[in-house]
């Protein structure tokens, strides 16, 4: 097989990047856009010593696990997977990874619940456009196309709320009305890098924030302006966040308000939320109440001291609260220590207490204060836990319950490996499916240590 050549394959797998692949002559021929049971024309674009990669010239037979294509800039814009995989077929994709995952990284073998999923499109809350000019001078406001820097532009995203490219579509007006200058990453000058949307699902309240590389956004008032008429009351905060580094990090530490508050506030289940630019908040929010549901069913907080580490604005630890004897929340961003502390007082929570620092060192601190949590939830980013932190939890706090929730499940698998060679146990395991048609899904393990009785295990 060569560069050029077309050849006739039939489509045996997919990959959770969105490829299928097949088998010809020996190697694996990845095919993106492809499903299961699709027999294509591909032509060969690339091959290797095992593996050939390749674009469908023609589709000669599509496989019945097709779906309808519902987004102009799929496979353009970096952002989905699975736009030509009937919804159904992708959840079984997704469930299937994380299995394996936990079997084959982590050598465990909890209880798999099914996949929980709600609507696939205009589920996301936030969204982060960077802002580019072409060669033609042509302002871009979309996303990096896969693998690179270069800037899509992306007029409509199926998985956003409709206002959100109402606001692009003003903003990029703006920009050209007004001549501002855009920033080049190459070159590190011009002023508007990102822009930032923030929509609360139960409250409709909107946040636009502006990333800049200065100090000032020239004419903001009339962005304020066309802002308001566009969103009316919905339209609640608008601030420009200052990034004059020369970093791939999207926002700056300083956010000045121009218009409206700091935040915008949203309820999720049942606390009322305030959430800061910088804090972090889960992207899709029914999808998020379900799985802080199943969170809450496999800590059993009734009486203990939880001590919910990664807590971002405290949303999880404050949802558990009410049931809970105490909650400690652990988070390093110092932003979102304070929106959670904002959080327990709006809410007249008392019950909890939140420490800004890295999960690791404040666990030793608690260690050193002789706190010993009865149950303690962990939700790390990507990069999982450190061996360090899930020895000080199996071996110092050494709680009944650990819960796990995790946006990466080969690190929780690794991380699940760790915790049954301390004890602990994967009894459960349940995903969620809180980004559709992206590669990425949430899952949530109940890790016990000795026998516990899992019918115990209840809201
Ligand atoms: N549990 C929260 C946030 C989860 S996202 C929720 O459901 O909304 C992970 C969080 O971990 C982020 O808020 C991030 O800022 C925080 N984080 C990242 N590294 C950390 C560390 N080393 N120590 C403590 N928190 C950290």
């Amino acid at each position: 097989m060569k560069k050029n050549d077309l050849i006739e394959i039939e489509i045996t797998d997919v990959m959770l990047s969105g490829s299928g692949v097949g088998h010809y002559d020996g190697l694996a021929v990845f095919v993106p856009s492809t499903v299961t049971g699709d027999v294509v024309l591909a032509h060969i674009l690339k091959v290797k010593t095992n593996v050939a990669y390749a674009k469908i010239e023609k589709i000669i037979k599509p496989s019945d696990k097709r779906g309808k294509i519902e987004c102009n800039s799929f496979l353009k814009c970096g952002g989905c997977a699975f736009w030509h995989i009937k919804y159904s077929e992708e959840l079984k994709l997704k469930e299937n990874a994380v299995t394996n995952n936990l079997k084959r990284i982590g050598g465990v073998e909890p209880e798999f619940e099914p996949i929980t999923a709600l609507q696939p499109q205009n589920y996301r809350n936030k969204c982060q456009y960077p802002v580019a000019k072409n060669k033609d001078g042509d302002i871009l406001i979309g996303f990096y196309s896969e693998h690179s820097h270069r800037v899509v532009d992306c007029p409509q995203c199926a998985l956003q709320p409709e206002e959100f490219s109402k606001v692009v579509k003003v903003f990029k007006e703006f920009l050209k009305e007004n001549n501002i200058s855009i920033y080049s990453e190459e070159t590190g000058k011009g002023l508007v890098r990102h822009l930032y949307i923030r929509k609360a699902a139960v409250t409709g309240e909107i946040m636009v924030a502006v990333v800049i590389n200065g100090d000032k956004l020239p004419l903001a008032e009339k962005l304020i302006e066309s802002l308001k008429a566009l969103l009316k009351d919905s339209f609640c905060s608008f601030q420009i966040n200052i990034n004059k580094k020369k970093t791939n990090v999207i926002l700056g530490h300083k956010n000045i308000t121009l218009y409206g508050n700091d935040y915008i506030i949203d309820v999720l289940c049942g606390v009322e939320i305030r959430i800061s630019p910088l804090s972090f908040y889960q992207v899709n929010h029914d999808v998020a109440e379900l799985l802080y549901k199943k969170a809450a069913e496999y800590l059993k907080p009734q009486g203990k001291t939880v001590l919910d580490l990664y807590c971002g604005a405290g949303t999880i630890g404050l949802s558990l609260a009410k049931k809970a004897k105490s909650i400690i929340g652990v988070e390093i961003i110092p932003e979102a220590v304070e929106d959670a502390k904002f959080n327990a007082k709006q809410n007249d929570i008392q019950n909890c207490e939140f420490i800004c620092a890295d999960a690791k060192n404040a666990a030793e601190m608690l260690k050193i204060r002789g706190i010993k949590p009865d149950a303690v939830i962990v939700d790390p980013p990507r990069k999982g836990c450190e061996e360090s932190l899930i020895d000080i939890i199996c071996n110092d706090f050494a709680p009944e319950i650990v819960v796990y929730v995790s946006c990466d499940s080969a690190t929780l698998a690794r991380d699940c490996k760790i915790f049954e060679s301390m004890g602990y146990k994967a009894e459960k395991c349940a995903t969620f499916d809180m980004f559709p048609r992206t590669s990425h899904v949430e899952t949530v393990v109940l890790l016990s240590k000795g026998e516990v009785d899992s019918k115990k295990a209840s809201c």
